[in-house]
């Protein structure tokens, strides 16, 4: 069946959306396929419908030839599940929380291990029964701190999740190897460019995870690449620590004054006038800089973090919150450095902290309760100027190891482009993305937590290791668009295209109408999906809807028919070519692949 223009649900905008950031959203607003319903929530419209349910039909396809079954699971979901896992607390507000009238909590499904793992632990028992992968393309639900961008990041969105189940690591291994190719073809038939890296599992648990970012100015992930092929999230980036250093020739650690040396620069400068090494200058990196932060637990309780790091490097905050999630570092306030009189603000040092082994040249009195979280940069045997907990007071020579100690690593530094890769792969290069997947080996977390366990072979009861596996369904509609469109609106690739030719009468007369809709017949008929521009509006209005629309190919029924001619348009390239009409039909269906 041939549709009309005419008769679609569908109205494109001459004006952008007030709240559009990025081309994709404005365009997918403009040319009639979603409408907002509130803040990250969003309604398909007829063009934009099929476009999303394309996208599941690649990924189902590809789900299905791993193996893995369909199931769907409800959003709404009980309480009890998440709370044996601890993720009804861990979610934090993230998590849309609701009762029903007798009291009872409920919430809409962020992601659904907990159920799998449930439904599957209902029915299996025996190593038999497994490997399983199971999957539903559904909707979820989180209500993000800062929907953006459209479908890029919503509040309610469609989600492909699947889960597998092992009797052991080998399996689960197996099991993971068989996603990611299908995660490599779902994507390569999307048409993205994309990336491969290496990834944080955060609120998920568990150990292997890598993600696929399409690559993309305007995605909200920072990835770096090295030239031999190391790749990863920045949050997933384990920077390689220097070997322990011999301190000995070191000497003992002496406070300076430093008046007004509130800035890193101020304070390298003093340092070179006033105490110059003797070797080479002082630089930002000879300094260590302690920065103080509120930790939140998900279950509200909180205390104080100082980050020590190498004062030429600021702390990354998307590697501060995968690090620690799913606690959260907030910015300490006023009242916070009030509280505890002995932060002094911009001079703080780690002797004040740890009441470690030599606060001798302090002569401070027991230590302050906070935790003290150092970057792997800060080893053994290295030597610090860094704050003296005194006012317009640094301390020279301040040995880790020796003079303080942390309790802890915490790896949350930037990352910088031309960093070493962790691989000793070469340098780093920085780029952003936009996470379209993401692959985890969840191991024995969920198993563990809910009681899902099989009979192994022996006899012996045995938990189950388990997968989790996530394509971002909506999110990829909008990617694509993302990577597609033009300043003159959506520019489809075929697979994804609501129509695979959209035909445009232009002109008055009868014949022109009458020669569209027989082409447009026709095409049909050879199994081209075709949208008829039958609407009695100008051809200007005409061309420029079909521009915003973005089906890969146009043909203009108008003027040329006179001389028995059709124009072909190439929605990508631009192109345009004269086909004579009588073989118009064959020239579309080659076109179109079909
Ligand atoms: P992000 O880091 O972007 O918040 P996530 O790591 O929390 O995503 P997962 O839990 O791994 O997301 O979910 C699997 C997939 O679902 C993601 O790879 C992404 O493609 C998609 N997705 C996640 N959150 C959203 C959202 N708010 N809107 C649209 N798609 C999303
Ligand atoms: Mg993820």
């Amino acid at each position: 069946m041939i549709t009309r223009l005419s008769q679609l649900f569908v109205r494109t905008l001459r004006e952008d959306p007030a709240d559009a950031e990025v081309p994709s959203h404005r365009w997918l607003v403009r040319a009639g396929y979603i409408r907002r319903a509130a803040p990250g929530i969003y309604s398909w419209l007829p063009l934009g419908l099929r476009v999303l349910q394309q996208v599941e039909q690649i990924v189902r396809e590809e789900m299905d030839a791993i193996g893995a079954q369909e199931v769907r699971f409800p959003a709404l979901l009980p309480r009890e599940p998440y709370e044996a896992t601890n993720r009804w607390t861990e979610y934090g507000a993230t998590l849309f929380r609701l009762s029903d009238r007798k009291g009872a909590d409920y919430l809409l499904g962020p992601t659904h291990e907990e159920m799998f793992t449930l439904l599957v632990k209902d029915l299996y028992s025996s190593y038999k029964d497994l490997p399983l992968s199971l999957y539903q393309i559904q909707t979820k639900y989180r209500d993000e701190a800062r929907p953006r961008a459209g479908l890029l990041r919503g509040r309610e969105f469609v989600m492909k999740d699947s889960y597998s189940f092992d009797v052991d690591d080998a399996g689960l291994e197996a099991s993971y190897q068989a996603h990611r190719q299908a995660y490599i073809r779902i994507f390569d038939r999307l048409g993205l460019e994309y990336v491969i890296v290496k990834a944080m599992s955060g609120a998920m648990g568990g150990s292997a995870s890598e993600e696929f970012l399409a690559v993309s100015p305007t995605g909200e992930d920072t990835f770096v690449r090295s030239p031999a092929g190391y790749a990863a999230n920045v949050e997933a980036v384990q920077i390689s620590a220097p070997p322990a250093q011999d301190a000995s020739g070191i000497g003992p650690a002496r406070t300076v004054d430093t008046p007004n040396t509130g800035t890193i620069v101020e304070l390298v400068d003093i340092a070179n006038a006033q105490f110059p090494r003797p070797d080479r200058a002082w630089t930002a990196a000879d300094t260590l800089k302690n920065v103080v932060f509120t930790l939140v637990q998900p279950d509200g309780r909180s205390e104080l973090l100082v980050v020590g790091l190498p004062g030429d490097r600021e702390v990354d905050p998307k590697r501060l919150e995968a690090a620690l999630a799913p606690a959260e570092a907030t910015p300490v306030t006023e009242e916070d450095f009030a509280a505890n009189p002995g932060l002094v603000r911009g001079y703080i040092g780690p002797a004040a902290l740890d009441g470690g082994p030599a606060r001798s040249y302090l002569g401070v009195e027991g230590p302050l309760k906070v935790r003290y979280l150092t970057d792997p940069r800060v080893v053994q045997g290295t030597a610090w100027i860094t704050g003296a907990n005194v006012v317009d007071t640094h301390a020279v020579d301040v040995v880790c190891g020796r003079d303080f100690t942390s309790d802890g690593v915490l790896d949350v530094a930037e990352v910088r482009d031309g960093d070493p890769a962790p691989d000793g792969s070469g340098p780093l290069s920085l780029a952003r993305g936009i996470e379209m997947g993401h692959i985890f080996q969840l191991g024995r977390k969920y198993a563990d937590a809910l009681g899902l366990k099989v009979l192994d072979e022996n006899g012996k009861l045995v938990t189950v290791t388990m997968g989790s596996y996530g394509v971002g369904v909506s999110r990829a509609v909008a990617a694509v668009a993302e990577a597609t469109c033009d300043d003159r609106g959506l520019a489809w690739p075929r697979a994804l295209a609501p129509f695979d030719v959209q035909v445009l009468a232009t002109g008055k007369g009868e014949e022109i109408l009458d020669a569209a809709t027989k082409l447009a017949e026709e095409l049909d008929a050879r199994g081209v999906r075709v949208l008829l521009d039958d609407r009695k509006a100008s051809p200007g209005v005409k061309f420029t809807d079909a521009e915003i629309m973005g089906m890969p190919t146009s043909v203009v029924v108008g003027r040329g028919l006179a001389e028995g001619l059709v124009e072909v348009r190439d929605r990508a390239s631009g192109e345009r070519t004269g086909v004579p009409l009588a073989n118009a039909v064959d020239y579309l269906v080659a076109v179109a692949g079909r």
